[in-house]
Parts: structure tokens; sequence; C-alpha cells
């Protein structure tokens, strides 16, 4: 599959990258690592006239512990570099264990976090070439007025498939975002809109920056656990984040969030209150997975039934709180 063609611009500051995003609006796609990016546009998903390359900005790259005790990371950060760091190992390990798991070796050292974060939405009836979308008909996310997945329906229901956002989630984190008039910090919870086909409040004039780790969620113990067909490379099926605080054998805090079976990463609403309080026990186990379970709401939309999605969120929640359990 050939790329369409298009102009590549390549600042080297991110003030040069705001202005070309402000001048080229609606018609320019960035590119950090390009790993889903480029795919995409050889599927003919996007056919922007430019391509802004934001890849010599050499300030938006790096891992930066604050003095307040959160820490920073640029958006063009490679996913190797936060699966390697020893700062998110030490303070925030559930971030280096998704980032982990995400695609090949090779697709993390062209991955960024802002890539993954900013990740389009997927289904089956969309990932697909041209030639195939055109045979067995557009859909309400390009081209098309109707859903394969939910016949019917007016709402695009494509699933958020990126691995990192769930364990961002956990540990409240915050974006930055940067347009020509100045800079907003957003909290991740609250940059997804839970619509396949408008899935992130991001202009098309708007950069990710920074993310934000609050000092606030520093030290809590995590796991991320993720459902695939192929264990070393595929896109999450189902996945969960958990984190939590202990204090003499009882949970201080504790929060779930799930990726791949909603059109946006989730935080399980109720997930803190069950759990805070408790022992860690395979009753409180299973009750939180319970929970993640009812908060999943698969679709078609992916390889796999729907039904063994949900079911598999429960499952891996419960041996994601029992692992933590037994860490300490
Ligand atoms: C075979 C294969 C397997 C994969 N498996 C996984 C997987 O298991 N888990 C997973 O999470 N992902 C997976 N991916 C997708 C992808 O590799 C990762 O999500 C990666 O982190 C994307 O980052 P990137 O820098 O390459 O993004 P790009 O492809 O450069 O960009 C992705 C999107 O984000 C936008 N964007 C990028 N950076 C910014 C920014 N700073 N501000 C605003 N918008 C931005 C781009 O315009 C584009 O829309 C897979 C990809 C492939 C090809
Ligand atoms: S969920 Fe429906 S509208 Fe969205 S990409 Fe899939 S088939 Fe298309």
């Amino acid at each position: 599959m050939s790329l369409p063609e298009f102009k590549v611009l390549r600042p080297r500051t991110t003030a040069d990258a705001i202005a070309l995003l402000a001048e080229h609006a609606g018609n320019i796609r960035i590119l950090a690592g390009g790993t889903d990016l480029l795919p995409s546009m050889q599927q003919k998903l996007f056919e922007p006239q430019y391509v802004l390359d934001i890849r010599r900005i050499a300030e938006l790259k790096g891992i930066r512990p604050q003095p307040d005790g959160g820490v920073e990371i640029g958006a063009l950060t490679p996913l190797t570099d936060i699966e390697r760091s020893d700062v998110l190992h030490s303070r925030y390990p559930v971030l280096p264990e998704a980032a982990k798991t995400v695609a090949s070796p090779v697709l993390r050292n062209m991955g960024t976090i802002g890539g993954n974060i900013c990740l389009d939405t997927r289904c089956l009836w969309y990932n697909q070439s041209l030639q195939w979308r055109k045979s067995c008909g557009f859909c309400i996310k390009k081209d098309g007025d109707l859903c394969h997945v939910a016949p019917g329906g007016s709402k695009c229901w494509a699933v958020f498939s990126g691995d990192t956002p769930a364990a961002l989630l956990c540990l409240d984190a915050e974006i930055e975002i940067a347009n020509s008039s100045g800079v907003r910090r957003a909290k991740l919870a609250d940059f997804y809109t839970g619509i396949g086909d408008d899935y992130r409040k991001l202009q098309s004039d708007e950069l990710v920056t920074r993310v934000l780790l609050p000092a606030s969620s520093s030290g809590y113990r995590g796991v991320y656990r993720k459902l695939r067909v192929r264990g070393s490379i595929d896109y999450p099926l189902a996945g969960v984040a958990v984190v939590l605080k202990r204090s003499n054998g009882h949970i201080e805090d504790a929060r779930v969030a799930l990726t791949a079976v909603n059109p946006a990463p989730v935080l399980v609403k109720g997930a803190t209150e069950l759990l805070a309080g408790k022992r860690l026990t395979e009753e409180s186990a299973e009750a939180a997975g319970v929970l993640a379970a009812r908060t999943a709401k698969p679709l078609t939309t992916s390889a796999l039934t729907p039904e063994y999605r949900r079911e598999m969120i429960r499952v891996f929640t419960k041996r994601a709180v029992l692992a933590l359990a037994a860490e300490s």
C-alpha cells in the first residue's frame, strides 16, 4: 500500500510547530513516531496535505523529576525510555509496566507517549485498506453514514486501543496542550470524549507537549494486564491497570482503569470506595473484577468476542489485585 502525496514540515522548536499547525489547520497531521499515523495513511484513512514531523524538537523529549516530587514527561519521549526509566519504576511502576506491553521493541523505540495518548480509535471495519472499505461499505468513522457494529445507530463505537492511558488514568495524570493562544492543562480523564469518530478533545492546531504525573500518585504499587492475540506485538483487546497504596495490611487507596473495551480509556467508578479500607483478599479482588467487568462495554469492533473480552476484564482485574497482595 502506497502513501498518499503530502509535504513534510520539520520544525525544530515547539513555537515553530504551533505556528505551522495554525497556518495549515484542518489540512495537517502531527507525526511523532509515525508507528500508527503512517500505516493509517497507507490505508488512506488520513490524506493530509501536510505532515508535521515533530521528531527534531528536542524540548519535547525527556523524563524530568520535579522539585515537588512529581514527574514531567515530554510528549515525544519514546516508550522504550519510559519502560526503562529508573525514576518511573520507583515512583510510578504501573506506567513502565504498561509501556513495555505496547507493540514490539522496535515499535517502542519509535513510538512516543504523546502518540500513545493521541492514538486513533480502532475497528475491524475501519482499519482496513481503501479497497476493503469500498467493497464492504464505508461507515460513520470515515466516508459513510452507517455503523456495521451497531446497525441502526448513529454513533461510532470504535475502540480506544492504547496501553499507557489506562496506567496514566490510575496515576491521575494531566497533559499540557499548546496552541497559538498559549498552553492549557487538562486531566487526562477529561481528554477523551467516549465517541469513536471524535475521540479526543484536541483541535487540529493543537499539540500535546507534556504529560504531568502528580506527586500525590507517587509510591502507588501498580500492575497492568493485557489481552492480545499475539503476545509479541498486538494491540490490546482488553487492558486493566490497577494501582493501590496499603497501610497496616489494609488498602488505603486504590484505582482501576480499563482500555480497549470502550471508545475511551476509563477509570472504573466505585473501585476506590469498594477497595479502600479492606484487606487484600480473594473476595475483595473478585468484587473489583466484577465491578470492572460491568464498566467494560466491548462490541464487535475487535478480534475475539465481546463476551470473552469482558470476562477477561474481570479475570485480569482480580489477578492484578491479587498480584499486588502478593507483592508486599
Ligand atoms: C503492529 C503494531 C502493533 C501495535 N501495537 C500496539 C499496542 O500493543 N499498544 C498500543 O498502545 N499501541 C500499539 N500500536 C500503535 C503505536 O505503535 C503506539 O500506540 C505508539 O505509541 C504511537 O506513538 P507514535 O509516536 O508512533 O504515534 P504517531 O503514529 O506518530 O501518532 C499517532 C496519533 O497521535 C497524533 N500525535 C502524536 N503525537 C502527538 C502530539 N504530541 N500531540 C498531538 N497529537 C499527536 C498523531 O497525529 C496521530 O494521530 C501498534 C502499532 C503497530 C503498527
Ligand atoms: S464502530 Fe461502526 S462507525 Fe465506528 S468504525 Fe466501526 S463500523 Fe465504523
